[in-house]
């Protein structure tokens, strides 16, 4: 069997090196490259972790990323642990910790100021601390992926389908074919996809840490479940203390979007910083990211069969939470692909999924 594979982000990636692995002859194409900085799976780093609103299939599929991202190997995931501070409801994590297998430490405050006194907790009154979660190296991942794939005998190719998919060609180019294209899959298939997956700019903001101190490389992934979400990662290649900000923002075209990072968003990044990280108030920008979120409607996947040709798959709308599960989503749908599994109805384009209230990133579930 033959399969094309369209997008090298986490998601085309790991399905094509699952494919591989399962048999199949398997092309993979990119119109930029594997993890490339217009991709949503660009940039250093990712969170990875398992509470997650208490929903089980994602909770299995990120046990089962962790378990595949550790046999991965290449140093792509690092264990820093994930402090979890929310400062009223605390359901998210709450809901989860049943279904999770690794250990979720619930913290008294008055632990968790002995222990991180790098961090103002002022209106925490919830802290969990993540045991197994970390973060990956989300562009060298994609790479590795690539690498792994090509070196195991599957082939890269950098190509672009044009937009819109002529979607009769594109079925007969392969035995099956997976388009796995990101942000860029609702102008590929603007009457099956279109809006319902609308990517949002997303800005990240690395501030300098002072010389010769660990004392946040040493550290934590951070949540601050706050009415705004704001999230960061430690060390990040060197590249400094990464804060990020999880509220969608406006709509972008992945192409053509110019990726300066606005001064209301530094602004608010700083006031995270000053608030929760008080020895950082005035630490420099080093360096900001701007990418996007590949929202669907309710911020689940999607995955599910073109409705005009069978053979081919529509995989994406990662809705700002995809990357650590790419290993887990990946064999899934080289399963589905290979007919030994059918598609899960949750994450079909069923009309009642289409064009609800999108919601944020760690509350999608
Ligand atoms: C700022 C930010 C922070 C995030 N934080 C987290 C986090 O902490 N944890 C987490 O798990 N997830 C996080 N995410 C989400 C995660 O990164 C994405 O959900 C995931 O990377 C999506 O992967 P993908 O493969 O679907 O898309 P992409 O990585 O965008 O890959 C799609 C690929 O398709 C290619 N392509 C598109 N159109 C064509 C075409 N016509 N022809 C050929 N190739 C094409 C593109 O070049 C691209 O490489 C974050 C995302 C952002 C932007």
């Amino acid at each position: 069997m033959h399969v094309l594979v369209v997008g090298a982000g986490a998601f085309g990636g790991w399905t094509a090196l699952h494919l591989r692995r399962s048999g199949a002859r398997v092309t993979l194409i990119d119109a930029w490259g594997a993890g490339n900085s217009r991709a949503s799976s660009g940039g250093e780093t990712r969170v990875i972790r398992n509470i997650y609103g208490g929903d089980p299939d994602y909770i299995q599929w990120v046990a089962r990323s962790f378990t595949l991202w550790q046999q991965f190997g290449q140093h792509i995931y690092h264990r820093t642990g994930a402090l979890w501070m929310f400062p009223g409801d605390e359901t998210y994590a709450k809901k989860s910790i049943p279904l999770i297998k690794s250990q979720i430490d619930k913290l008294t405050i008055a632990d968790t100021t002995r222990r991180f006194p790098q961090v103002d907790f002022t209106g925490i009154n919830n802290v969990y601390f993540e045991q197994e979660a970390g973060y990956l190296l989300a562009r060298r991942g994609c790479a590795a992926v690539q690498e792994t794939f090509v070196g195991e005998g599957g082939e890269f190719k950098l190509e672009a389908i044009a937009a819109p998919a002529n979607i009769a060609a594109a079925a007969k180019r392969a035995d099956a074919v997976v388009f796995a294209c990101g942000p860029w899959l609702g102008k590929l298939f603007p009457e099956v996809i279109g809006d319902n997956v609308a990517p949002s700019r997303q800005e990240v903001f690395f501030f300098g840490t002072p010389p010769g101190d660990r004392s946040f490389i040493d550290f934590p992934v951070w949540v601050d479940f706050s009415e705004r979400i704001f999230y960061g990662v430690p060390g990040n290649e060197s590249r400094g203390f990464k804060v990020a900000y999880d509220t969608r923002g406006e709509r972008v075209d992945p192409t053509t979007l110019q990726r300066v990072a606005s001064s209301e968003g530094l602004e608010r990044a700083r006031q995270k910083l000053a608030q929760r990280f008080p020895s950082l108030a005035n630490a420099p920008l080093l360096e900001s990211r701007v990418c996007q979120y590949e929202n669907s409607p309710d911020g689940n996947f999607i995955i599910d069969r073109h409705p005009e040709a069978s053979n081919v798959y529509l995989v994406g709308g990662g809705s700002g939470h995809g990357y650590k599960l790419g290993p887990a989503l990946g064999e899934y749908v080289a399963s589905v692909v290979l007919g030994k599994r059918p598609l899960m109805e949750r994450f079909r384009l069923t009309a009642s999924r289409k064009l609800q209230a999108p919601k944020t990133q760690m509350e999608h579930a």
